[in-house]
């Protein structure tokens, strides 16, 4: 048992006090993990999208003073009453929508939705006690995500930390945590394309670049990246993306762009921007008789899709997922593994590197759309 066990530690977070607003590195208190919590120390961390929207605000509901992030990798501190799978000094990925084990879904083959701990956005307290575990001069500091993984410590529960190969280095395998398993497991576990089939990927971004790497493994003949921002013709390459539609250079609806470039439509599709438009485009270009599109984009809360239904009728198949539908404490450890055993390369996505004091430089390049994952370095 180390002398932190059971006491409250103040550590360095970044703080996001308000919206759209620099976050603020400040010391914050850290209570001790509860009945089936951990405490992690987290080493490195990265940005997702996800986390942009809800800092931003601006599509989705506001709650701050807040402690972001959910892409990280880190070591278990203290484990709370009741975990026995779990012990200090695990090497760890806390994972955004979690699995209890238990409920329907944990026990069915077809859904990572856990019942009890599936992605829940407006939540900022723990599902024990209703409270936050952060605070600073006695005021609470919201979760979010149940990971929080902009702090130096954080307490999740344990059905959403994924126990990994101690050999693994977390600078790289953090990012397992969310953006790469997600785009790989949408591609490889939902959209399924069989061997010589064509696939799009709409926003190539780490998540949608994931999703064309899941494409690349699957054997698909041709995989075709749209996206606006320019820059990524030259990067998708890297990831089997074999063409790239930029959808300003057309003055038509992309989805007839794609249509015409594939006798019809793709065979897949697999959506990975967050803009509706472009998840109606995604679904609207996949051939009718056989084609399945993905939505992985978070969209704005009030956003509605709308197509139509005929679309369907003419067999065309619409889904969506978290996570890529991969339950995070059984398939996340093999995942990591697939790196390990240089399957699965995840050191081109990781395009930056900054300190934990550089924190904002990282939304910075995100919302300039340079590169891909920025690592955050929490120091040791
Ligand atoms: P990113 O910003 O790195 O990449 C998004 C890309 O989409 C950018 O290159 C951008 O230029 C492009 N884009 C935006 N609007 C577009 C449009 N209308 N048409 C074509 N391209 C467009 O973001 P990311 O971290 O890769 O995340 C991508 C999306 O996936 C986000 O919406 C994020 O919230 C979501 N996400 C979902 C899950 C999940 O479990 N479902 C998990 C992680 C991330
Ligand atoms: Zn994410
Ligand atoms: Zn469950």
């Amino acid at each position: 048992m180390s002398s932190t066990t059971g006491n409250i530690i103040r550590c360095k977070a970044a703080v996001a006090r308000e919206a759209g607003k620099p976050l603020v590195i400040e010391e914050v208190e850290v209570a001790p993990p509860q009945k089936m919590e951990v405490r992690l120390k987290i080493l490195f961390t990265s940005l997702c999208h996800t986390d942009v929207y809800f800092w931003e605000a601006k599509g989705q509901n506001p709650l701050f003073p807040r402690i972001l992030g959910h892409e990280a990798g880190g070591i278990v501190e203290s484990v709370g009453e009741g975990v026995t799978e779990l012990k200090p000094g695990d090497k760890v990925l806390p994972v955004f929508t979690g699995e209890c084990g238990e409920c329907r879904h944990c026990k069915s083959e077809e859904s990572n939705m856990c019942d009890l701990l599936r992605i829940n956005t407006d939540r900022g307290t723990m599902i024990n006690d209703g409270k936050t575990r952060f605070s600073k001069d006695g005021q609470p500091i919201y979760h979010f995500l149940g990971t929080s993984t902009f702090s130096e410590y954080t307490v999740v529960h344990s059905g959403c930390v994924a126990k990994i190969n101690p050999d693994a280095p977390l600078d790289k395998v953090c990012v397992l945590s969310c953006g790469i398993s997600t785009g790989m497991g949408a591609t490889l576990n939902v959209a399924k394309p069989k061997e010589g089939m064509s696939v799009a990927i709409f926003g190539l971004g780490a998540v949608g670049l994931a999703a064309a790497e899941g494409a690349r493994i699957a054997g698909a003949s041709r995989i075709i990246g749209i996206d606006l921002n320019p820059n990524r013709a030259e990067e998708a390459k890297k990831f089997g993306v074999t063409e790239f539609v930029n959808p300003k250079d057309h003055d038509k609806p992309i989805q007839e762009v794609i249509a015409e470039m594939t006798d019809g439509g793709v065979d897949r599709s697999v959506e990975c921007t967050g803009n509706v438009k472009a998840m109606i485009s995604a679904f609207e270009c996949v051939h009718d008789g056989w084609g399945v599109a993905v939505l992985v984009g978070v969209p704005n809360k009030d956003d509605e899709f709308k197509t139509l239904p005929i679309h369907l009728l003419n067999e065309r198949t619409l889904k969506g997922t978290f996570f890529g539908n991969y339950k995070p404490r059984t398939d996340i450890p093999g995942v990591v593994e697939k790196y390990m055993k240089k399957e699965l390369e995840v050191e081109k996505f990781i395009t930056h590197q900054v300190e934990f004091s550089e924190i904002n430089k990282a939304f910075e390049y995100m919302l300039k759309g340079e590169g891909l994952r920025c690592i955050i370095r929490m120091g040791a």
